[in-house]
């Protein structure tokens, strides 16, 4: 009696474990993603887009989801993510909008990559159970009205461009949870959305290591333009006469000049645009990392790599920054666009723990959290499509 009730025991685990894989082989889902149009995954000039679509791919596979990337020619993803499968398009890039006036009309190209990409994903997505597109512009947005496959939108940037937002209050009245958002702040410049997806963001904390150093120099991470605000940081460096290295790619040349001769020689070191792995372990030896942006920021990746490596950011209080820094704990948020005020919180930087900055980054920001949020986010689009 006692062997038959054993037996029946373990045969209703078995099934247990059998439905339990197959409710995971039936939650897993194809994607397909569209990169930017600004340029190839590893050139830079689609800024933070290009490490997000990467943490987001690895966070993806590692969930068993199957993931197609179409991207420009020439785009390489992070070992990590390098099990997605990789479309190469070629054309002409798009223009960013942050670079545009706001009231430009859309601009499409001759042999336009972003359409070829758009073009591509259709095509491998019949097959999908969704595309997923971090191209902030008009077109792929336009497509949610006119193709069966149902289309999500990670917008990456606040409203910078008239016709766009236009177009999102429209398709949005449709198709409610086709969008989300990296912070609520973001979502705030989108003023018609009620109630947004905010899905924060996600970084592989396997590739940022932990550093306990507080008497490096100061640090300033981004794309050299004039959005990024970089004069007020080398402002304070140059008050302060501290060294600033700079990390990323010189999108405005005649600005970084205009920069250079704000301060005095010796005080900005141009670092140019490294790899994760090497940017991390440069990073890593700073004692602060200014961000002094002048737009609304949707984000902030490079606040978020700081902290990975333990390093606490003196940030304006404005645009995703303000939902990512703790004031006190993981650094301070200064008055926006007040240079005195960056001065001063740089004064008392030193009693920041670094290890509250990469213990924050751990409890919110990896990539594991992140695609969490993602996958949630697109069973909804799908089951609402
Ligand atoms: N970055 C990089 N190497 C560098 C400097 C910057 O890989 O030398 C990357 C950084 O990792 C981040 C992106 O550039 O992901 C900048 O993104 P952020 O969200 O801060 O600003 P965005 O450029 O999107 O406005």
């Amino acid at each position: 009696m006692l062997a038959r009730e054993s037996l029946y025991g373990k045969f209703q685990i078995l099934i247990l474990i059998f439905s339990k894989w197959l409710r995971k082989i039936e939650l897993r889902m194809h994607i397909v993603i569209i990169s930017t149009p600004l340029g190839f995954l590893g050139s830079g000039k689609g800024g933070g887009v290009e490490l997000t679509l990467n943490s987001l791919v690895n966070g993806l596979l590692g969930k068993g989801h199957k993931v197609d990337v179409v991207a420009p020619k020439n785009s390489k993803l992070l070992e990590a993510s390098n099990k997605a499968k990789l479309y190469f398009v070629e054309g002409v890039e798009q223009k960013s909008w942050q670079h545009q006036d706001y009231y430009s009309s859309v601009n499409i190209p001759d042999n336009s990559l972003l359409a070829g990409m758009i073009e591509k994903a259709i095509y491998i997505g019949k097959k999908a159970d969704i595309i997923l597109n971090f191209a902030y512009d008009w077109l792929p947005i336009w497509m949610t009205l006119n193709i069966d496959i149902p289309i999500a939108h990670l917008i990456s940037m606040s409203s910078e461009s008239f016709v766009i937002s236009n177009l999102i209050s429209y398709v949005y009245s449709k198709h409610p949870y086709n969008f989300a958002f990296h912070s609520k702040i973001q979502a705030s410049d989108y003023h018609f959305i009620n109630n947004p997806i905010v899905i924060g963001n996600g970084f592989e904390l396997g590739n940022y290591i932990f550093q306990d150093c507080k008497n490096g120099p100061l640090a300033w991470v981004g794309r050299v333009a004039p959005e990024k605000g970089l004069e007020d940081a080398a402002y304070v460096a140059n008050a302060l006469g501290e060294k600033l290295n700079v990390w990323g790619i010189v999108q405005d040349e005649s600005y970084a000049l205009k920069i250079e001769k704000l301060c005095s020689p010796g005080i900005l070191e141009w670092k140019g645009f490294l790899e994760t792995d090497s940017l991390q372990k440069e990073l890593g030896t700073c004692r602060a990392l200014l961000n002094t942006p002048k737009w609304n920021e949707a984000y902030g990746n490079v606040v978020v790599e700081a902290l990975a490596c333990g390093v606490p950011v003196v940030a304006y209080k404005r645009g995703g920054p303000s939902e990512i820094i703790e004031h006190g704990k993981t650094g301070y948020l200064a008055k926006p666009d007040n240079k005195e005020s960056l001065l001063n919180y740089l004064e008392i930087i030193n009693k920041i723990d670094r290890k509250n900055c990469r213990e924050w980054v751990e409890n919110n920001a990896s990539s594991n959290i992140f695609a969490t949020k993602v996958v949630s986010w697109l069973n909804k689009v799908i089951k609402k499509n």
